[in-house]
């Protein structure tokens, strides 16, 4: 298991740490500066063991569902890509299965890794959220191998 210790936020004005999802300080009930959140953003890589697309959705279920209970709220999908074959099945199986978890409210919203820049609207929303996304190495790489999911 992770050490939860490193998922917590640590408050501003009195130094208590607390878990992230909570939203306000639950010992002094401040808020963080402008609701800044200062998640890290968690590299989850589910096509290291080349899985069929099965396998790949089950992972990610898996991958979203641990994320969630340590209180993170991004998650960088790696799930690869292919012109063709496996790798392009799964990426096609990821972001249907990304949308429908939306649609659905299992997860808040999520950024395909070839739209992660600066000139997109969604990402420009959620960087005003997570600052740390600035500094991300993919953001404006275009990579079509990762997506990121924010909880
Ligand atoms: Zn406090």
């Amino acid at each position: 298991m992770k050490n939860n210790n490193s998922n917590l936020f640590v408050c501003e004005r009195c130094g208590n740490p607390y878990p992230p999802e909570r939203g306000i300080c639950p010992y002094c009930s401040a808020a963080p500066k402008g609701n800044i959140r200062r998640s890290k953003i968690k590299t989850e890589n589910i096509k290291k063991n080349l899985p069929n697309v099965e396998e790949a959705r089950r992972l990610l279920d898996v991958k979203i569902a641990n994320a969630k209970s340590n209180g993170i709220k991004i998650v960088k999908i790696v799930h690869g890509y292919g012109s063709s074959g496996k790798g392009g099945k799964i990426k096609i199986a990821i972001i249907k299965t990304l949308n429908k978890k939306k649609s659905d409210g299992k997860i808040k919203e999520w950024i395909a890794g070839d739209d992660f820049s600066t000139l997109d609207v969604k990402t420009q929303q959620m960087i005003k959220i997570y600052p740390k996304l600035k500094s991300d190495s993919d953001l404006n790489k275009k990579n079509i191998g990762i997506s990121l999911v924010f909880l």
